[in-house]
């Protein structure tokens, strides 16, 4: 068994002991604040107390468990550790000026590991001895709990130490992903534009925070709406690591932060911790949709247009199984029409298509069993035929919500961004397929990987939603990946072929 140091005795820092402890590690556990020692250490019987309460461990267990923390009143104490973990405040200088000290400290061959979230690994390394011997190990909050570790290679980690970290993570009884040192490793860099893309409907007025957070559950799948997401990890928290992806990227527009995230981070509104952030807490039941129809209506027989694409045929065959007749709309056609989005506005589509009475549906996980469809309409639509398609969408069991003509609408656009925010990754040999839907799934709670999402709607698809998006904003923070263009381009999946 290893002799692990952990430096910072915080959030995670505690939950890392705690992790170690639990594989059969002997801990050195170091905090300059004795408050924060003992935060730490009543967290840690807490957790395991309620494990004890579940009958998942046994006291003896619990007992034997904690015997293994030592709290250690210096730097000093940790010369004997085989590998030491930080996770202190983050702070390139005074994370920096921590490890020279404890390369004075420790032995020549004991690892270095660091818990940063946005900082450079190869930065952290640069004045370093031994620079080989500093390894990024990202846990996730609340440690204990989560899965992913990312296991990340600075330019001049040494492979033996990161496959000597990355066996341990799995002895730990998690998951490692390694990764190259780039800016928000994986999960907070492809998880940009979770939250990015919500900001930007919203500055469009393109809905409101609930039904945006309605529709990312209930149609796309997610566990919570990013609204819900940012309230929970703090807005200030969640501004700060877009700020350093976006200045570490040298200001890609991609990454560029919301004006109204800043505002409400400027007016405190700062989400759950504070009381108030896109929803006032304790959430009441005010904060239910106003955008959100659900009610039945005599249909009678109705003749509705469709316009064929692959990822829409289900709900058109569970429309065909209520009381309306679908048939395939032609250019002229007059007749209220439905159509998968393409990336494109319900209005331009229109126009482009000669179709009037368009109205765009969102992307759904499951069409067959959506008990959500979230729709947008173009301004020549006639509101006669908007309300077919809603009574239709309702008569079949569906909440609808209607929400203003934004390109891509909400999930459709989020999706085909984080599908490209992970093929970069995968084109710069950062990641594999295989690996970014992982950390994905395992770090973020999403409900399939954005690759495999990709596969699975048509990389065609999702190519075809970045390039409207292009134009429609007359943005490079739409730009396609060149591995989304090439597999477009030769119909290639990203898993398997
Ligand atoms: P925290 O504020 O809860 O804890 C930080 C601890 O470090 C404090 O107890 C503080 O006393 C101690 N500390 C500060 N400077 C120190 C120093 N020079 N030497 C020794 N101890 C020092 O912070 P946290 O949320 O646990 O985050 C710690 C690190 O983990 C940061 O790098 C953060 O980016 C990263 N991280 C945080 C999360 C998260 O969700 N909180 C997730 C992944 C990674």
């Amino acid at each position: 068994m290893l002799i692990i140091g952990i430096v910072g005795a915080g959030t995670m820092g505690s939950g890392i002991a705690q992790v170690a402890i639990a594989a059969g590690e002997t801990v050195k556990f170091f905090d300059p604040l004795p408050e924060a020692i003992k935060r730490g250490q009543d967290m840690i019987k807490k957790n395991l107390d309620f494990l004890v309460g579940k009958q998942k461990l046994t006291s003896d267990e619990s007992f034997d468990i904690l015997s293994r923390l030592e709290i250690v009143d210096s730097l000093n104490d940790l010369s004997s550790c085989d590998i030491v973990i930080e996770a202190i405040i983050e702070n390139e200088s005074v994370k920096k000026e921590l490890f020279q000290n404890l390369e004075s400290i420790v032995s020549q061959k004991a690892i270095l590991a660091t818990n940063t979230s946005s900082i450079s690994i190869t930065a952290l390394s640069n004045e370093l001895q031994f620079p080989e011997r500093l390894v990024g190990m990202h846990f996730f909050n609340p440690a204990p709990r989560m899965k992913l570790i990312e296991v990340i290679k600075g330019l001049r980690t040494s492979d033996t130490q990161v496959d000597y970290i990355t066996s341990l993570v799995k002895r730990w009884g998690k998951a490692p992903v390694i990764t190259k040192s780039t800016p928000g490793f994986i999960v907070n860099r492809v998880a940009r534009p979770f939250y990015g893309e919500a900001l930007r409907v919203l500055t469009e007025l393109g809905t409101d925070h609930i039904s945006l957070d309605s529709v990312m559950r209930d149609c796309g799948g997610f566990p919570l709406g990013p609204c819900q997401l940012m309230d929970l990890i703090g807005l200030d928290v969640n501004l700060s690591v877009t700020q350093s992806v976006y200045e570490a990227t040298a200001f890609d527009p991609r990454y560029a932060p919301s004006l109204l995230q800043q505002e409400l981070v400027r007016a405190g509104k700062l989400g759950r911790k504070s009381g108030e952030g896109f929803y006032i807490y304790p959430v009441g039941d005010d904060d239910t949709e106003s955008s959100n129809i659900n009610k039945k209506h005599e249909l009678g027989s109705l003749t509705l247009g469709y316009i064929k694409s692959s990822g829409i045929q289900s709900l058109i065959d569970r429309l065909n199984d209520t009381e309306a007749d679908l048939i395939e709309s032609a250019p002229g056609s007059t007749i209220a029409t439905i159509a998968l989005t393409d990336g494109r506005t319900a209005t331009q589509r229109a126009s482009d298509e000669l179709i009037s009475n368009l109205v765009l549906i969102d992307l759904c996980i499951n069409f067959q069993t959506t008990k959500r469809i979230a729709l947008s309409h173009a301004e020549q639509c006639d509101p006669i035929a908007i309300d077919q398609i809603v009574n239709a969408l309702a008569n079949m069991g569906c909440k609808v919500t209607i929400i203003q003509d934004v390109a891509g609408m909400i999930v459709s656009r989020t999706v085909a961004m984080l599908a490209n925010e992970a093929a970069d990754l995968v084109h710069q040999l950062i990641t594999t397929p295989k690996e970014v839907d992982m950390a994905m799934t395992l770090g973020t709670g999403y409900p399939i990987g954005p690759l495999l999402w990709a596969d699975r709607i048509g990389v065609q698809n999702i190519s075809n939603i970045l390039k409207h998006l292009c134009e429609h904003y007359g943005s490079s923070r739409y730009r396609i990946s060149p591995l989304i263009q090439r597999k477009s381009i030769t119909n290639q999946l990203f898993h398997g072929t």
